[in-house]
C-alpha cells in the first residue's frame, strides 16, 4: 500500500507561532493535501504538535506563577488557532507531555541503554538555557551563545548519561548519508552535514540532572531526558500510540528550518539505528526569512504574525504569498510592499480577473457547458510538488493563467457569437477548472470556490475572488 507520512517539528511552547513555524507548517499542509488527493485521504498522515519539556519551560512557567503543564496548556491553543486560521489540515497534534508519548520515549531510552549505547559520565561546559543545550567554547561568540547574544551562558558541570553518537555516526550514519539510504535536502544542506561529520563528532549528553520537568530515565530516575532527544521521538511515538497509524512509520518527510537540521539528519538517525528502527526517507530543511533585509525578532519589533497576514491578504492570499516568496529550501527576504504588489498582480489581476471575465461572458451567453471528465494534476506541477519545489509548481500554474488571459485578449470573445463563442468559453472553462484543481493544495478554499462556480451547466458571474489592495 502506498502511504505518505509528513511531519513538522514540534514547536517549543516558549514561543508563539511566527512566520518561520507558519512557513514550515504550511509547506507540510500543501504536501499532505497533495498526497491525500493522489493516494486517498486515509493513506496520508500529517503530524504536528508541541514540545513541552525542559528547563526553559519550567522557568517561563515560574515567571507566570504557573505550573509547567498549566503554562503549556495556555500556549498550545495559540498554535492550534494559528493553524486553523491558515486552514492547515493536520491529522494529529501531538504534545510531548502526553503520557502515551512519555511511555514510548521512555521505552526507547531503555532499549538504547540495554543495547549498550548509553554510558554514565560528567559533562562540563557553557550551557545556554535559551537553547537548552551545552556549547563548545569554540562555538561561542564573545563568550555568549550565538543564538542568544543578549544572555550569559552558565558554566555547568553535572553527572549525565551519554549516547555513543560518535560510533554510530561513523559506522552507520555517514555511509548511509553517502549512499543516499535516506535523503537530506536540499543538496547544499546535505553537504553541510557531511562536512560537519568530517570535522569530528562527539558523543552527546542525553540527560540532565538538575532539570525535573522532563521524562525521567527509566534506569535512573534522578535524571531526565535531554529535551531535544525526547522531542525527536514524537515522530515515532505518534505512530505507535495512535490507532491504525503503525503503517505510517518510517516517515516519508521530516520538514524543518535549517537551524535544527543536525538534530533531524544525524542525531535522530543515530538513535533510530541504535534502537533498530527503520529510518525516515527524506529530511528537508528550508531556509530563513529576513524582512526588508533585517532579521525578524521580537526585540526589533518587526515580526509578522499569521493573523496580520490573514487580515491583509485573506487565508489563501497569505498561503500563496508565503509559499511563493522564495525557492523552497533557500533563504529569502520578504516585505509587505512586495507582498502587496504580488497580491495585486497575481491574485487580484491574474487569477481573480480571469475568473471574473470568463464567468461574466459565460453568464451573458446563456449557454450550457460541460465540465469534462475527472480532473488531474498536470504532470509537471505534480513533479515539482513531489520535489518540494512549491514555487516552481505555482509558476507553472500561473503560466497557464497568463496564457489563457493572453488568448482571451487576442480572440476578443466579446466580439464573438454562436458556435465560436461557445467553443471558446467551453475550452476556457475546462482550462480554469484544471487550474483550480492543480491549485487545491496551495489554495484550498479558492480552488473549491472556482470548481463550484464552474460546475455548469449554466454559469453565473461572481464577485471578485481577491479584492485589490
Ligand atoms: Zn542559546
Amino acid at each position: 500500500m502506498k502511504k505518505y507520512y509528513v511531519t513538522t517539528p514540534i514547536y517549543y511552547v516558549n514561543d508563539a507561532p511566527h512566520i518561520g513555524s507558519t512557513y514550515t507548517t504550511l509547506a507540510a499542509d500543501i504536501i499532505a493535501r497533495y498526497y491525500r488527493e493522489k493516494l486517498g485521504k486515509d493513506n496520508v498522515f500529517f503530524l504536528t504538535g508541541t514540545d513541552e519539556h525542559g528547563q526553559k519551560i519550567a522557568e517561563s512557567a515560574k515567571k507566570n506563577n504557573q505550573t509547567p503543564i498549566e503554562f503549556a496548556d495556555s500556549i498550545v491553543p495559540k498554535f492550534k488557532e494559528a493553524w486553523k486560521l491558515l486552514n492547515i489540515n493536520y491529522d494529529y497534534f501531538i504534545r510531548t507531555t502526553d503520557p502515551r508519548h512519555e511511555k514510548i520515549a521512555s521505552d526507547l531510552l531503555q532499549k538504547l541503554h540495554d543495547k549498550g549505547y548509553i554510558y554514565p559520565g560528567t559533562y562540563e561546559g557553557p550551557y545556554c538555557v535559551g537553547c537548552e543545550r551545552y556549547y563548545k567554547e569554540s562555538e561561542l561568540l564573545n563568550n555568549r551563545c550565538p543564538l542568544h547574544p543578549d544572555k550569559d551562558v552558565s558554566y555547568q558541570k553535572e553527572r549525565n548519561y551519554f549516547f555513543k553518537l560518535k560510533e554510530v555516526v561513523e559506522n552507520e550514519v555517514l555511509p548511509k548519508i553517502k549512499n543516499s539510504d535516506y535523503k537530506i535536502l536540499p543538496e547544499i544542506r546535505k553537504n553541510e552535514v557531511l562536512a560537519r561529520i568530517e570535522q569530528g563528532v562527539e558523543d552527546i549528553s542525553i540527560s540532565r540532572e538538575g532539570v525535573t520537568w522532563g521524562i525521567p530515565l527509566p534506569w535512573d530516575k534522578n535524571q531526565t531526558c535531554y529535551v531535544w532527544v525526547e522531542a525527536l521521538m514524537n515522530y515515532y511515538s505518534a505512530t505507535r500510540f495512535l490507532e491504525n497509524k503503525e503503517i505510517f512509520w518510517p516517515a516519508d518527510l521530516h520538514l524543518m528550518a535549517k537551524d535544527i537540521l543536525w538534530f533531524h539528519a544525524v542525531i535522530w538517525e543515530a538513535i533510530l539505528i541504535a534502537a533498530e528502527i527503520e529510518l525516515p526517507k527524506t529530511i528537508f530543511a528550508h531556509g530563513f526569512f529576513t524582512r526588508d533585509g533585517q532579521k525578524m525578532s521580537k526585540s526589533l519589533g518587526n515580526v509578522i504574525t499569521p493573523q496580520e497576514l490573514v487580515d491583509k491578504y485573506g487565508v489563501d492570499g497569505s498561503r500563496y504569498l508565503l509559499i511563493s516568496a522564495v525557492a523552497f529550501g533557500t533563504d529569502g527576504d520578504i516585505s509587505l510592499e512586495a507582498f502587496d504588489q504580488k497580491y495585486n498582480a497575481d491574485l487580484a489581476n491574474g487569477l481573480g480577473n480571469l475568473v471574473s471575465r470568463v464567468t461574466k461572458l459565460a453568464e451573458k451567453s446563456d449557454f450550457e457547458f460541460e465540465i469534462g471528465n475527472k480532473n488531474h494534476f498536470d504532470k509537471n506541477v505534480a513533479k515539482h510538488i513531489e520535489n518540494y519545489r512549491f514555487d516552481e509548481a505555482l509558476k507553472l500554474i500561473w503560466q497557464k493563467i497568463s496564457d489563457l488571459d493572453k488568448k482571451t485578449n487576442e480572440i476578443e470573445p466579446w466580439k464573438l457569437e454562436g458556435k465560436d463563442l461557445r467553443s471558446f468559453l467551453q475550452e476556457s472553462i475546462l482550462t480554469i477548472r484544471h487550474i483550480a484543481y492543480n491549485l487545491q493544495s496551495f489554495m484550498p478554499q479558492t480552488a473549491e470556490k472556482i470548481l463550484d462556480d464552474f460546475k455548469g451547466p449554466k454559469i453565473k458571474s461572481v464577485e471578485p475572488l481577491f479584492p485589490r489592495i
